[in-house]
């Protein structure tokens, strides 16, 4: 449900985030209840202001996003062959040799390069022998789509009950008018064989103070907390759940898997269109299996304190979380503490090889801080979707001369003191990845530490276009 702002910015360079904020709901508030009552408000909306242009946690159901994206590949011409398997593959180091089932009937694919993104029992990582360490959580989860009346179904935000014992979120999807309801099946039912909603629905209702009318559909799944030991092998990549699982506790392990698939595809292009050696595609693994590693470690804990029974468990639901956190959440610095930890801005890249330098408090492999409050939008020409320098402040001609004979974009910001508060350094350079990230951060106007950029990591810019 979650789509949070890192997603969104990359959805910005493809022209598509607008259309997903206007599908999904905006989560101005976390309701916490408990036994039917409110218990207090937290209010998110918005909370990540003059970090990011998408500021705010958005709620958008996982299916209708797929069809979203489905609908957009296929006005980009590319149409999915669904209900086709992937049964086996072999990497000779040149192609990949891809074995493909359908109807029946099977197929060989070959590829130059292929990514598993086929979930937690991916055949991709099971293929490549890689182990996928960790364990499962003993708790078992449910997740229902149902309509439902009473107060928590009106708030239009997170609603989240606070209990001693159980968990649950009631969270509204707008293309239905139903709730979505994601918790743990309680105590007292998890013994039962085939549970299903009405196993569950004294307490859920009780919960939230709700009447739950109509039930669409409701699973219940083992959460699992795991991370591929390596991201690729050869030619072939792993990404998203197929190569990390965790707890749904912060909704990353979408966003975490777009980001993954956002950090692979730019390099593979590249690669493809020969505009970098193929050891770029090395840095793929490092800069992702980085971030999969801290997740799974800091969704544990979070999911750890949802769900602990001894003192400190209880201590924080029904005290730190409805009566400290919401006076805590008037603070600005609480507030964007809170905002770059779960919107996912704060990935960097900072130990892989392609990061180099530092310029203010900005270094090769953050992500470029925004700075579009009022004038101009740093993030407007990421949208060529190409590497780009960017100067805050001014660039002297000798350099602007160097970098356009170069077929490099180059862009310059005016000085403004939201370009400061982020980090960035006056008349400083910054050259920008494709996916948004500093590559390369230089304190001054020079065009050999570039050059040798380029040179180190043989990436090519696009031959310039002939009349
Ligand atoms: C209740 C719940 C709530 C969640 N909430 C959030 C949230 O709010 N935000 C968030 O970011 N994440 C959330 N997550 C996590 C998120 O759903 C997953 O991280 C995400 O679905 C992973 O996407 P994926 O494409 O990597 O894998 P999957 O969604 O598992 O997709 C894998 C695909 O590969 C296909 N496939 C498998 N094997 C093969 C094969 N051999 N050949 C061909 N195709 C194959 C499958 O059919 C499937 O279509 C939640 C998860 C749960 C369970």
């Amino acid at each position: 449900m979650a789509v949070h702002a890192r997603t969104l910015e990359f959805y910005e360079q493809l022209g598509l985030a607008q259309e997903v904020v206007d599908l999904g709901i905006v989560m101005n508030a976390m309701h916490l209840w408990d036994q039917g009552k409110l218990k207090a408000d937290i209010p998110i909306g918005h909370f990540g202001r003059d970090l990011s242009p998408f500021s705010f946690v958005l709620s958008f159901p996982q299916d209708d996003h797929e069809r979203f994206l489905n609908e957009k590949l296929g006005y980009s011409g590319i149409s999915i062959e669904w209900d086709t398997e992937l049964i086996s593959f072999a990497d000779d180091g040149e192609r990949v040799r891809a074995t493909l089932r359908k109807d029946e009937h099977e197929e060989v694919c070959e590829v130059a390069y292929l990514c598993g993104c086929d979930g937690a029992h991916s055949a991709v990582r099971h293929g490549l022998k890689l182990d996928f360490i960790g364990g499962a959580y003993e708790q078992t989860f449910y997740v229902a789509d149902v309509q439902a009346t009473g107060a928590a179904t009106a708030t239009g935000g997170v609603n989240m009950c606070l209990n001693v014992k159980d968990f649950c979120l009631v969270l509204p999807i707008r293309s239905t008018g139903m709730q979505r309801l994601i918790g743990i099946i309680p105590d007292a039912v998890k013994d039962r064989e085939n549970i299903t909603f009405d196993d569950i629905r004294p307490i859920t209702e009780k919960l939230f103070g709700i009447s739950v009318h109509q039930v669409n559909w409701f699973s219940t799944y083992r959460v699992h907390h795991r991370v591929a030991e390596h991201f690729s092998k050869g030619s072939a990549f792993i990404a998203g759940d197929a190569a990390h699982i965790h707890s749904p506790a912060g909704g990353q392990g979408m966003n975490t898997g777009i980001g993954d698939a956002v950090n692979l595809s730019w390099k593979i292009a590249h690669v493809l269109q020969g505009r970098a050696d193929a050891s770029l595609l090395a840095t793929y693994e490092p800069e992702r299996i980085a971030f999969a590693r801290t997740l799974v470690k800091t969704t544990d804990l979070a999911f750890q304190i949802i769900v602990r029974r001894d003192f400190a468990g209880r201590f924080f639901r029904t005290f730190v979380m409805p009566y400290v956190l919401p006076p805590l959440f008037h603070f600005r610095a609480v507030r964007r503490w809170m905002f770059k930890t779960i919107s996912q801005i704060r990935i960097t890249y900072r130990d892989s090889a392609l990061s180099v330098g530092e310029a203010g408090t900005v270094a090769g492999g953050d992500r470029l801080p925004w700075d579009g409050v009022g004038g101009s939008d740093n993030f407007e020409p990421l949208k060529s979707l190409d590497w780009q320098v960017h100067v805050y402040g001014e660039a002297n001609m000798a350099f602007r001369g160097a970098v356009s004979e170069r077929g490099i974009a180059l862009h310059v910001f005016a000085w403004t003191s939201m370009a400061e508060k982020a980090g960035l350094k006056r008349d400083a350079f910054y050259f920008i990845r494709p996916d948004g990230h500093v590559g390369l951060a230089h304190p001054a106007q020079d065009i050999a530490v570039l050059d040798r950029y380029l040179a180190q990591h043989g990436i090519r810019m696009k031959p310039p276009l002939t009349p």
